[in-house]
């Protein structure tokens, strides 16, 4: 009974803090408030997503725009299903926001949100995984791993689509458009962002 009322009682204080921090400067996302917490977890440049950090052994098989594309399509240069459970990494740190299995021509989806800036954010998409390593909520480094390049059920051969958004939670989509409003260039993003991107802003 003690032990409950202990465990209680540190719940209460935490559910304080944290309530009377984000109050005070009004977070109400949950990235927000993970990343006004965790501020290790701010975006410190970019890599690629296999291959890490350069897409040694890997190209890029439809480039953003192609085909009105919305991402990038990573596959092994050993072509087929060779890079079949291949590493996904994280191309940037920053807070995961979903893991789930869409279905259909999605399959498994990791979506992970990057603070690049005060108030701003890009979303990295990566989809078609065989496995998903991550949790929603759970804090991730540049270049962890995430998940396992796969088919979405061998629908394709192997890749990793990935995308990457200038606007967060935005609709799935269906990875192709002519309108790419809040979507970048994936390989152009990376390349131009390789190093250090965060200003540290709050100097306590
Ligand atoms: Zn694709």
């Amino acid at each position: 009974m003690k032990k409950i009322l202990l465990t209680l009682f540190s719940v209460l204080c935490v559910a304080i803090v944290v309530g009377s921090l984000t109050n005070q400067i009004n977070l109400t996302e949950p990235h927000e408030v993970f990343f006004y917490l965790n501020q290790e977890y701010n975006a410190e440049g970019f890599d690629f997503p296999v291959g890490s950090p350069n897409a040694i052994g890997y190209y890029n098989a439809q480039k953003f725009g192609k085909n009105n594309h919305l991402g990038d399509d990573w596959n092994g240069t050993g072509g087929g299903n060779t890079d079949l459970g291949d590493d996904v990494f994280s191309v940037a740190n920053g807070y995961v926001s979903e893991v789930y299995d869409a279905g259909g021509g999605w399959g498994n989806i990791v979506r992970i949100i990057h603070k690049t800036g005060q108030d701003n954010y890009v979303e990295s998409l990566y989809a078609h995984l065989e496995t998903m390593n991550v949790k929603v909520g759970e804090g991730i480094k540049k270049g962890a791993l995430l998940g396992a390049i796969g088919n979405a059920g061998g629908i394709y051969w192997a890749h990793l689509h990935l995308e990457i958004r200038n606007e967060i939670g935005l609709e799935l989509g269906g990875g192709y458009s002519s309108n790419k409003e809040g979507y970048l260039d994936p390989t152009k993003f990376i390349e131009g962002n390789r190093k250090v991107m965060w200003k540290k802003v709050r100097s306590n």
